[in-house]
């Protein structure tokens, strides 16, 4: 007999074994009918014309069936569909077939298995990777929304946390007057716990409203000429008291380019100093040691600042640049600025970090690991353009054009 009419004797029991094989359920076993005729013509087409790409449509058609709970469950295969397929191919042959027969038949059909195998592992592979990357981009869609939400809900609260604190502040000094006058030292020194309070709460109001600018891109520098070494200098004042009171020596060296004219805004560069050298007091033991140096590097001056505090996994080392990337128990948190791991808020290092990238700057930091006993110490590194001559924004400013951010 030869094949086609070899093919013409099986269609019907094929058919039907491979339907009963695997389907379960009259209605699907039905509908699976229908394909499995398909597939059995498109096969002897196949065969008769020597062309295995006949059945090419049904099996992509196939590969692109699965429903979205299949592939998330990593469900339903077409090549183990279609190798079981063969499998009952080979037992129909054995048994209903002559051995010449069966031979070949197999000899036929095998080529074109091979080819929908090969061609379902790809569409199949294919479809998942598009499924995949679906599912991502979802993923990252919610991120985003979820990211602006978070960043809305900062730069709302703190605009409305803003006014009740100005009101509150002009009540204090109101109610200081009117105590001084009073001479009662008792209230004086109530008011000045009040005091304190509202200087706490007005800092971080101001951070996050600083957070939210910084997020929707909005930070706006105010180019001026600054040195460096007045910079560290005024920060060393500022940060004295802190570092007699936790036993510190901060030792800021004289280094190449630390007196050399920069073009930066002052006070906001001051601020990025003053957060990372206010945690390197926070995150080192009392009797700690607080290093800035910095060196000339082509277009750049690098400024370090090393302590020989707890430092900071190498997982964190990215972490803490994101807001609220604090780490540790958020109930332990001391209000203290510079109090041994008095944690705040987490977002004194992403200021640090969208002020020294607002000047085209960067940021990061090297440290072996956190260790509370050891103490390996940090090292942040902060580098700035040596702009020699003043940025757009300044020239904008001076003759009243506008400058896009894109041009800082
Ligand atoms: P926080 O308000 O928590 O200090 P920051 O943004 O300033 O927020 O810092 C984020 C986190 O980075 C801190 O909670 C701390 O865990 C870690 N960190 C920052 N500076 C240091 C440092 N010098 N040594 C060790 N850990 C540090």
């Amino acid at each position: 007999m030869n094949v086609p009419d070899i093919l013409n004797e099986i269609r019907l029991p094929w058919i039907r074994r491979v339907a009963n094989s695997l389907a379960r359920g009259a209605g699907v076993r039905e509908n699976f009918q229908e394909q499995l005729e398909r597939f059995f013509d498109l096969m002897v087409q196949a065969i008769e014309t020597g062309d295995p790409a006949w059945v090419d449509p049904i099996i992509h058609d196939w590969s692109n069936a699965p429903t979205q709970s299949d592939l998330r469950d990593g469900e339903k295969n077409i090549s183990a569909v279609l190798n079981r397929m063969l499998m009952l191919t080979f037992e129909l042959a054995r048994e209903d077939l002559t051995e010449q027969n069966a031979m070949e038949l197999m000899g036929a059909v095998l080529p074109v298995f091979t080819f929908a195998l090969e061609k379902a592992a790809r569409y199949e592979m294919e479809t998942h990777v598009a499924f995949i990357s679906k599912e991502l981009s979802g993923i990252q869609k919610k991120l985003e929304r979820l990211d602006r939400s978070k960043s809305n809900f900062i730069s709302v609260a703190a605009h409305e946390l803003r006014t009740p604190l100005t009101l509150i502040e002009g009540y204090t000094s109101m109610m200081r007057e009117i105590s001084v006058n009073g001479q009662s030292s008792q209230l004086n020194l109530l008011i000045e716990g009040v005091n304190s309070g509202i200087w706490r709460l007005r800092s971080i109001v101001d951070d996050m409203i600083d957070v939210s600018l910084i997020d929707n891109n909005l930070l706006s520098l105010n180019f001026q000429p600054v040195w460096l070494n007045q910079i560290l200098g005024l920060i060393r004042n500022e940060l004295k008291d802190s570092i007699a009171n936790r036993r510190q020596v901060l030792d800021i060296h004289t280094f190449p380019g630390c007196d050399q004219m920069l073009f930066g805004d002052p006070e906001r560069l001051y601020q990025a100093f003053r957060n990372i050298m206010s945690n390197a007091i926070k995150y080192t033991p009392d009797g700690g040691k607080i290093t800035v140096d910095g060196r000339m590097l082509p277009g750049f001056e690098e400024v370090t600042i090393a302590d020989t505090g707890i430092g900071i996994s190498a997982e964190d080392q990215e972490t803490i640049f994101a807001k609220f990337g604090q780490l540790g128990n958020a109930s332990l948190h001391s209000s203290g600025k510079t109090k041994f791991k008095g944690g705040g808020p987490g977002l004194g290092l992403p200021i640090a970090k969208g002020i020294v990238e607002a000047h085209k700057g960067a940021i990061w930091v090297e440290s072996d690991g956190n260790d509370e006993k050891s103490c390996p110490g940090s090292i942040f590194h902060v580098l700035l353009p040596l702009r020699t001559e003043p940025p757009n924004e300044m020239i904008a400013k001076l003759f009243g054009a506008e400058v896009k951010s894109d041009q800082k």
